[in-house]
């Protein structure tokens, strides 16, 4: 153990890479960095964490912020809970712990959104603290190390304990990262490079032969699809956008109108009832424009988009699904946070010169 250790560390002291929160650890840093890397590529998190710095650099600042501000600038992150939870967790930071991050795990626990994984990587990475960090490198690390033949999924318990138990005394720091950079540099998922590992001697898979086969992943969850309509609505160069509600499915976040298609309904029939029954206004002079298709984990959701006419009038909306709506400038599309598929719709409308942004429905 004790030698596995040592390689380890040693080969974290040559080959971390350098990113903008090892420059000191500060607790804020770490902080939001692991939060952003969840589900996200190094370069893209490292892009989104200088942006979010130079906007947020402290808790106080973080915490006297408008959630839409927040949200937009998460906007392609996905997975908007943890923004609005990073600012909930910086309002408590700042009245019940002076603004500091404390390096006190029982305390971290009870902030918003704060789990094992990054409790316990705020404590090790930023003070020093002898706490495990488990992430998805880490766990295929061991599954390899180890040839553990279960499903990984249904080990976590078991890879938690030996994370723990391989701490150095007075070195999580270094340790943690060395695992999960490990895993990410040269442990990978496909085609690991074995000639490169340090650890090569202690890698029990590499001795059976079983490289390939860990870690084991268990059944594959089941993609589901989800077929919505939505319609665009322009107005004297504006758009037609709504703000969805505080609580549910992209709460918060701006969409285009419309919704899932019901069974045996075409698009463009959805497309007239989603735009009724969420804004009161009838619409019609369907215009094709495009089929979105975007895939969460567990959905793959098609949006098919049409450019709608208003057919009563200049009617007021009124909204059932939404808390306030605009007519936004294209300007203003890029100042609102939308969910990735309306983003995608967006970035698509707007690239089109021949956009019919002059029409006056
Ligand atoms: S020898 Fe290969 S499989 Fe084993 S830990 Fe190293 S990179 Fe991973």
């Amino acid at each position: 153990m004790q030698s596995l250790r040592q390689q380890l560390l040693d080969w974290f002291a040559a080959n971390s890479r350098d990113l903008p929160w090892r420059a000191g650890y500060a607790p804020y840093h770490v902080w939001i960095s692991e939060v952003m890397l969840q589900q996200t590529q190094m370069e893209r998190g490292v892009a989104y964490f200088k942006r979010w710095l130079k906007r947020f650099p402290d808790i106080a600042a973080l915490a006297k912020a408008d959630e839409e501000e927040v949200l937009l600038l998460w906007e392609g992150l996905g997975y908007y809970s943890r923004a609005r939870n990073i600012l909930k967790a910086a309002q408590v930071l700042l009245t019940e712990h002076g603004g500091k991050i404390p390096a006190d795990h029982a305390a971290l626990r009870k902030l918003p959104g704060v789990g094992p994984y990054t409790a316990g990587a705020i404590m090790s990475l930023a003070f020093n603290e002898p706490y495990p960090v488990v992430d998805a490198n880490v766990e295929r690390l061991f599954a390899r190390l180890y040839d553990i033949e279960a499903p990984i999924k249904e080990c976590k318990k078991l890879v938690w304990q030996k994370a723990r138990d391989l701490l150095p005394e007075g070195e999580a720091r270094q340790f943690n990262q060395a695992l999960m950079e490990l895993g990410a540099l040269v442990c990978k998922p496909k085609n690991p490079s074995c000639g490169l590992c340090p650890v090569i001697e202690h890698c029990r898979a590499h001795r059976q032969g079983t490289v390939d086969a860990r870690p084991v992943m268990g059944k594959a969850q089941k993609i589901i699809p989800i077929a919505t309509a939505n319609g665009v609505l322009i107005r004297e160069g504006r758009f037609f956008i709504q703000k969805r509600r505080p609580q549910g499915v992209w709460a918060n976040l701006w969409e285009f109108p419309g919704g899932q298609i019901e069974s045996g309904e075409s698009p463009e029939e959805a497309v007239v009832r989603e735009f009724y029954e969420e804004t009161g206004l009838v619409v019609g002079g369907l215009e094709r424009i495009h089929a979105i298709k975007h895939t969460y984990t567990h959905y793959r959701i098609t949006l098919h988009c049409y450019f709608v006419s208003l057919l009563n009038g200049k009617a007021k909306p009124t909204l059932t699904a939404a808390q306030e709506y605009r007519w936004a400038t294209p300007a203003e599309l890029m100042a609102f946070a939308f969910p990735a598929p309306h983003r995608q719709l967006i970035e698509y409308l707007l690239a089109d010169p021949g956009i019919r942004i002059q029409n006056d429905s």
